[in-house]
């Protein structure tokens, strides 16, 4: 008996003690896995001349039998090899399982959120099962493998002789769990409960579902039946398909219902949420061919690493083509899920080719036209959905736009969103503008790591309090983003932290001007003090109610700089940083007079402002022991 890793064990206590409450899911994700089977075979046979698929062979079947109380689930895809059996099912979410660990913790109502996210398809058979095999001969082998488990330790893993097996593919068998007061799982034996779970969940899987079912047919009437005679039944069984496998992209909206859609979703798409939006396009004349596209309502877990694929599944009239073309979607769009399916593509088109196809880079236009137009009608009309579409996806567009030098800034521009300080909600730019005073020229934004800290950092105050709407970034990309879009509707963007902003009024900017002038040698023996960690020190024209705070001068604000930090040294910019003095506030009393009569104070009290700005900014300490006895020196 082999072990289950600990975190598979966790995550299958968690599905078979069953907090995920919809275990009939367990057999869309088997049928799942089976035409996704099918599917990889007639891949190969597309470019592997030996493989010779009879028509009737790309058929998935599922049966049971109600003494046994098991289930069985067969394809005769591409099967597994023993090598396969061991790393596809011996690790429970094997490609996330690092990510996993590290969120090991999770409390029960996290369960159903985590099975989405790993896509735990197969073990979901043991949220009904207390027993699974799996038989199974990769095609072209005579190798046979069984793998078997109860869910709980482990599973074993053994050779079968040929004939146990007799043609490639897979079956997957079942014994369901006891019945107790609360799960009757002998429900499951019913040809009618199966039959209407494969409809319900499976209905458009492109291989057809065999199924034997039962039916009743009249005798014949005996030639010496009398008048009283009473017809008599007898049953048979018959084989059946019992999905539809009827293309939902090629249905009319209006005809289709929104569960329907949802079910084909996450059938076809192996997720465990409704979709946020569904996009169906039938497009007709020079380029024809019928689209059906998802905005998933939650991100996937590798969206932003190198695992993640892109693509639409790509068909030839209702043949599967490819099922990630990638060249259907551009990166920023690339968390769509769906097919695009024309007649005008022919059947062998490759991967090479298919990017010089100019009927595709076509219908790819427009598939990317039309999802921009369907996220702005999102925007404009049901604005809860499209918050949790820009929770979930904003960044790709944010990424988009700073990745495309700024091309793509006014088709992706019109759909990013931040934070608003006066609005306190996410707002567009050209929501932004729309409530912005008269006398003000540009969008302001501010940059940190938290909504909270960035909206009390006292120069976003002193914009507020003039009554300056500020829009809140707090991702890493946002800044890198802004800067490309640079203005937006002849206004430009600026980081309140900027010196160039000019807020002060001509009398304010006379008085500083003044102040720096008078206070020149202390400000230049503070500069003195604090050496490189600041390019200036100056009184500001603008104080904000802090004694002191940080600002840059030039493009870098020192919120690029902490994200740029981890860069080479020599491509790492610096920000050139201005310490702002207050000369109305108390402490700056204290400064000039420490100046006369303290050099050490001053030392002590310059180190002490500077640091304190750092922590208002949202950046670190320099040193933060010497800071802490600084304090206590002072008190
Ligand atoms: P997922 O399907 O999301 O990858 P599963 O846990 O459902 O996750 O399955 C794990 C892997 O086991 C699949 O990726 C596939 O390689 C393999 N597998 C599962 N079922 C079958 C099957 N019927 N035929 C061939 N391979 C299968």
């Amino acid at each position: 008996m082999r072990k289950f890793k600990t975190e598979s064990k966790k995550l299958l206590d968690l599905m078979i003690n069953s907090i995920y409450t919809n275990r009939e899911i367990f057999l869309r994700e088997l049928i799942s896995n089976a035409s996704d089977a099918v599917d990889k075979l007639y891949f190969r046979s597309l470019t592997d001349k030996s493989v010779n698929l009879g028509k009737d062979e790309l058929e998935i079947r599922v049966a049971f039998d109600k003494d046994a109380r098991t289930i069985t689930v067969s394809d005769c895809g591409i099967g597994m090899t023993a090598d396969e059996v061991e790393k596809n099912l011996g690790t429970i979410a094997h490609s996330g399982s690092q990510e996993f660990k590290a969120e090991n913790d999770f409390s029960e109502t996290d369960a159903a959120d985590i099975i989405g996210q790993f896509g735990v398809g197969f073990y979901s058979s043991f949220m009904v099962a207390k027993n699974v095999k799996v038989i199974t001969r990769p095609y072209g082998s005579t190798e046979v493998t069984m793998w078997e488990s109860d869910g709980i330790d482990g599973y074993t893993v053994t050779a079968l002789a040929e004939g146990e097996k007799p043609t490639h593919g897979t079956d997957i068998i079942l014994t369901l769990k006891e019945d107790t007061d609360e799960d009757k799982y002998s429900d499951y034996l019913s040809e009618w409960k199966l039959r209407s779970l494969i409809k319900q969940y499976s209905n458009y899987v492109r291989y057809p579902i065999h199924m034997e079912v039962t039916k009743s047919r009249e005798l014949p009437k005996p030639e010496d039946a009398g008048d009283d005679y009473k017809p008599e039944y007898e049953e048979y069984t018959e084989d059946e398909v019992i999905n539809s496998m009827i293309p939902i992209w090629k249905r009319r909206k209006s005809d289709v219902t929104d569960e329907e859609y949802a079910e084909f979703y996450k059938s076809d798409f192996h997720d465990f949420t409704d979709p946020a939006a569904t996009i169906s396009v039938h497009a007709e004349g020079t380029l024809s061919y019928d689209a059906l596209m998802f905005i998933p309502s939650r991100t996937p877990m590798d969206l932003y690493t190198r695992e993640y694929e892109k693509g639409l599944a790509l068909y030839s009239s209702g043949v599967l083509i490819m099922d990630k073309c990638a060249d259907l979607l551009p990166d920023y769009f690339g968390f769509v899920r769906g097919v695009v399916d024309s007649s005008d593509l022919t059947l062998n088109i490759s991967r090479e080719t298919l990017q010089r196809n100019s009927q595709l880079r076509a219908i790819a236009q427009k598939v990317e036209k039309k999802i921009a137009s369907e996220l702005e009608k999102m925007r404009d009309n049901d604005r809860e959905t499209y918050e949790l579409f820009w929770d979930n996806f904003g960044r790709s567009i944010k990424f988009g736009i700073y990745a495309s030098y700024g091309m793509k800034k006014d088709e992706l521009g019109s759909l990013v969103m931040y934070y608003s300080t006066m609005q306190q909600k996410y707002v567009t730019l050209d929501e932004y503008i729309e409530s912005m005073p008269e006398e003000q020229a540009d969008i302001y934004y501010a940059a940190g790591d938290d909504l909270e800290r960035l909206r009390n950092q006292p120069i976003v105050r002193t914009f507020t309090r003039k009554g300056f709407d500020v829009l809140l970034c707090t991702e890493d990309v946002d800044e890198f983003c802004l800067q490309t879009i640079r203005d937006w509707k002849e206004k430009q963007l600026k980081n309140v932290a900027t010196a160039d902003i000019d807020l002060a009024s001509d009398d304010e900017k006379k008085i500083a001007e003044e102040a720096n002038e008078e206070h020149k040698d202390l400000l230049s023996a503070m500069k003195e003090i604090l050496g490189d960690n600041v390019q200036m020190v100056q009184v500001s024209p603008n104080p904000t109610e802090a004694p002191a705070t940080l600002t840059t001068a030039g493009p870098v604000s020192l919120e690029m700089e902490r994200i740029m930090a981890n860069a080479p040294e020599e491509m790492a910019p610096k920000a050139f940083r201005v310490l702002q003095l207050n000369a109305q506030h108390p402490v700056f009393a204290k400064l000039i007079d420490a100046q006369a009569n303290d050099k050490p104070k001053l030392k002590l009290y310059t180190d002490l402002l500077y640091n304190q700005a750092l922590l208002t900014c949202g950046l670190p300490v320099e040193d933060p022991i010497t800071f802490a006895e600084q304090i206590c020196k002072l008190m």
